[in-house]
């Protein structure tokens, strides 16, 4: 059985951890490995290695550090395949679309390589005689990320590029259900020239969590997962005194126009809500099909989701893989059923669905329910899962008042012909992300990724500018030269 190690100090290490977790392959049901769950100590000894590290790396040069992320933005290149294939083996979705999760995330390492322009301060000349005023950012010292299962790679690439090229040094916690790729990203940075230390993997659950969230040395933390673990980690690590972001899940809403190409809309839907098996923070798991629209929307979809081919992710023939885990498959079950009981109308049943030859793994196929009002379960849940529902409305602004009131706010869409119901919409809704005519508006990285309301906890957006801003701390210097007398009364410009 081969075991999954933390990497500590610029190698593999077992530290001290003891317990261990397998890992599966989602798409047989068997387990593929073991990953040690870190103790306290062992985030101890990451920590003391990162601050080890930063007393160097805090003070290297702009161009080394650009030229590290440049030799890492290569190896991610030459090892995109290898990459794609580790997460798919863990995570389950198919390797174009784990390929799609490396360069979303390599962007961001592109955006770290012009880390000079983003750092940039600024200047004043003579603000009073003989005065001059700049600012300029600085690292905060030891920075950890801890990231969910469903982006093993991009996610935590939202996040240590920046805070490494700002001159800090990184713990990363992944998600311990795909702990794989966090290792040879560690192995690519290595390589790329990064000095020891820099870059650290703690494998781990939540007691890895509560120590990162605890140490006295972490100056801030990343997370990306649920918001009910979202709320905890920004709760736990404020009161400790650190600055932190936090991503929490989502419910995203696309509605659809009358005057929009349905054939269009539906196709994009489609994909959306059941790429990745539904387990995107993006994905669209709620369609609002405003006014006349409905009926032949829904008569789409039952057909495009009917024809989605569910297989391994290593079959280049499958459009989507399995879930997670067989309890990840039981609550997508159990939501199916339970909007069936409260009253919606199940269009496509993906229960029961048995792929050929892979009886043990973890398939659920595509559902498609109707008639979803937001009092029922499957509209007030994040399923996290390959369902998509349908909800009626009669007019945009009944589709807005609709998203408003839904306590997520991360990714919407609109599919619509008309330029004026796209400006109200993206002007009115209390979204962070919006799409139109564009199901999952995932920001450039030289943007920043975020929702509002409980799918942002804390004020802090990630990577791009906000993730510059959110791992350096700004210094104003007031400069006279050459000395005059020094005044008694209060300075004052003249
Ligand atoms: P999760 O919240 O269960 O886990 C996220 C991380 O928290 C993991 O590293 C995990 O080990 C740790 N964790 C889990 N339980 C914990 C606990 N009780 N105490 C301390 N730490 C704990 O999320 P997940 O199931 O891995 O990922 C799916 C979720 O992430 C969904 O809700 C999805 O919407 C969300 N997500 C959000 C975004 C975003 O950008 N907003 C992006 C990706 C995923």
């Amino acid at each position: 059985m081969n075991t999954i190690e933390h990497w500590i100090n610029g190698v593999a290490t077992p530290a001290g951890s003891t317990r261990t977790a397998p890992v599966y392959n989602p798409a047989t049901g068997r387990q593929r490995a073991e990953v040690l769950l870190a103790e306290a100590s062992d985030v101890d000894t990451a920590v003391a290695a990162a601050g080890k590290a930063f007393e160097s790396w805090g003070n290297s040069s702009l161009s080394q550090r650009t030229k590290v992320m440049f030799a890492f933005r290569e190896l991610l290149v030459q090892h995109e395949d290898e990459l794609a294939r580790l997460i798919s083996g863990e995570h389950g979705k198919v390797v174009d679309d784990a390929r799609g999760e490396v360069v979303r995330g390599r962007e961001v390492v592109e955006y770290a390589c012009g880390i000079a322009d983003a750092l940039k301060g600024s200047f004043s000349d003579q603000v009073s005689r003989d005065v001059d005023v700049h600012n300029f950012r600085q690292p905060l010292g030891v920075v950890a990320g801890i990231t969910p299962f469903n982006f093993p790679i991009m996610v935590p690439l939202w996040m240590h590029p920046i805070a490494i090229a700002t001159g800090n040094t990184f713990l990363l916690k992944p998600s311990e259900r795909d702990p794989s790729a966090s290792n040879l990203v560690a192995e690519l940075y290595a390589e790329a020239g990064l000095p020891e230390g820099v870059f650290n993997v703690v494998h781990g659950d939540k007691t890895a969590v509560d120590a990162i969230l605890d140490h006295p040395d972490i100056a801030a933390v990343s997370f990306v997962g649920s918001t009910p673990i979202a709320k905890y980690v920004h709760q736990r690590g404020t009161a400790a005194g650190k600055r932190v972001q936090a991503l929490g899940g989502a419910k995203n809403h696309a509605v659809v126009l009358p005057d929009a190409d349905l054939e269009y809309a539906a196709d994009h839907l489609t994909a959306a809500a059941f790429g990745s098996a539904g387990q995107r923070c993006m994905a669209i798991s709620v369609g609002v099909a405003v006014g006349s629209a409905g009926d032949k929307l829904v008569e789409i979809l039952e057909r495009k989701a009917r024809e989605v081919k569910v297989g391994p992710g290593s079959d280049p023939a499958s459009d989507m893989g399995p879930v997670i885990s067989p309890a990840a498959r039981e609550r997508v079950a159990a939501a199916v059923a339970g909007s069936g009981t409260q009253g919606a109308t199940v269009v496509v049943d993906g229960r029961g669905l048995q792929v050929e030859g892979h009886e043990e793994g973890f398939f659920i196929g595509p559902s498609l329910v109707d008639n979803v009002t937001p009092e029922m379960d499957a509209y007030r849940e994040e399923i996290f899962g390959p369902v998509l529902v349908i909800v009626r409305a009669e007019t945009v602004d009944d589709a807005i008042a609709i998203i408003n009131a839904n306590p997520y706010g991360n990714g919407t869409a609109i599919f619509t012909a008309s330029g004026e119901a796209a400006r109200k919409f993206q002007r009115e809704v209390k979204v962070g992300m919006i799409g139109v005519n564009v199901p999952v508006p995932v920001p450039m990285s030289y943007y920043s990724f975020g929702g509002w309301k409980d799918s942002l906890i804390g004020d802090s957006p990630i990577h791009g500018p906000e993730g510059v801003r959110f791992y350096t701390r700004a210094k104003v210097v007031t400069t006279r030269w050459p000395h005059t007398e020094a005044a008694f009364t209060f300075p004052t410009s003249t």
